[in-house]
């Protein structure tokens, strides 16, 4: 790890060119910070260059982080509410030269756009996804969301969360994803190891960060994760071993990569007709001038 940091003091250049100059707007001590921070580590130690990468956000708390990239080197796409995933997606199929890194918080992504998440763990889209649940739409003042504890009251359920949350990596592993990895926003050093990880897998990557929201999630604070966290020894060997391990989200919180398939197929490797061919989809764009069919409807 002090070879990282080492690492990371030599890249400086490279690493501040990932820094923006916008004014920060999330609340002190939000699990943002450290988000933000182990991401950008992990591609610097990478060697990604800003060009070379697209960070693509959901609308929540997170999407902010689209703001804090630097704005004139770095490419950031800030989509519609629960839909960033097919809009990363495309963009990874069209041009697997630039690695793909999505973020959506629990609310967008467990709710209103889940459907995408089931398609694209399903086609194994070479692609990271961020999962940041702090189990409540923060952005929205602190509604219940799918991953809300059971009996927690929360704006808009003052009498208490009457369902079980889902369990986001269980969910992951159930749908057979390829890469499953779980951390915890108050450890920047494992997240960077875990996202370095996931930015070397080949297929989809999906990553749950369990996310202090101090302003509006008041039952799971930094003490609470500290008391429970218990970071794997090794990724387990099976998919069933990994369900095991990601069932407990009370009392033996494990943390790490839940588990890969490294000899995944992924979604591109996959489709015969691009089979040898040695362009990307974007070079093969052509422009078409579309005047002359116009004009036959006017
Ligand atoms: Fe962070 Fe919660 Fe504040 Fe949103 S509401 S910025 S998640 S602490």
């Amino acid at each position: 790890m002090i070879e990282d940091y080492k690492k990371l003091a030599e890249l400086k250049k490279e690493y501040l060119a990932y820094e923006g100059s916008e004014v920060i707007t999330w609340c002190s001590g939000c699990g943002n910070y450290g988000i933000q921070k182990a991401i950008e580590r992990a591609v610097v130690l990478e060697g990604y260059k800003p060009k070379d990468v697209l960070f693509c956000y959901d609308i929540g708390c997170h999407g902010n982080g689209s703001d804090k990239m630097g704005k004139t080197e770095v490419y950031t796409l800030h989509g519609l509410h629960g839909r960033v995933l097919p809009v990363a997606a495309g963009a990874a199929v069209s041009n697997p030269n630039v690695k793909v890194i999505a973020a959506g918080g629990d609310g967008g992504t467990m709710s209103e756009g889940i459907n995408h998440l089931v398609h694209t763990i399903r086609n194994d889209y070479p692609m990271i996804f961020i999962l940041h649940n702090n189990e409540n739409y923060g952005l929205t003042t602190g509604q219940a969301s799918s991953t809300t504890r059971r009996g927690l009251a929360m704006n808009g359920s003052p009498d208490g969360v009457m369902m079980e949350p889902l369990n986001c990596s269980e969910f992951a592993l159930n749908l057979g994803a390829s890469f499953v990895a779980r951390v915890y926003s108050g450890d920047v050093k494992h997240m960077t190891k875990v996202l370095r990880a996931a930015l070397n897998h080949k297929g989809f990557a999906f990553v749950e960060v369990m996310q202090v929201c101090p302003t509006y999630n008041k039952a799971t604070p930094v003490e609470w994760y500290e008391e429970r966290s218990a970071p794997l020894k090794s990724t387990p060997k099976t998919r069933s071993d990994a369900l095991k391990a990601a069932r407990d989200m009370e009392k033996n919180m494990k943390l790490g990569v839940l588990y890969q398939d490294k000899k995944t197929v992924n979604f591109l490797d996959r489709l015969v007709n691009r089979k040898d061919v040695k362009s990307v989809p974007v070079d093969e764009v052509k422009r078409f001038n579309i005047s002359e069919l116009i004009k036959r409807f006017m």
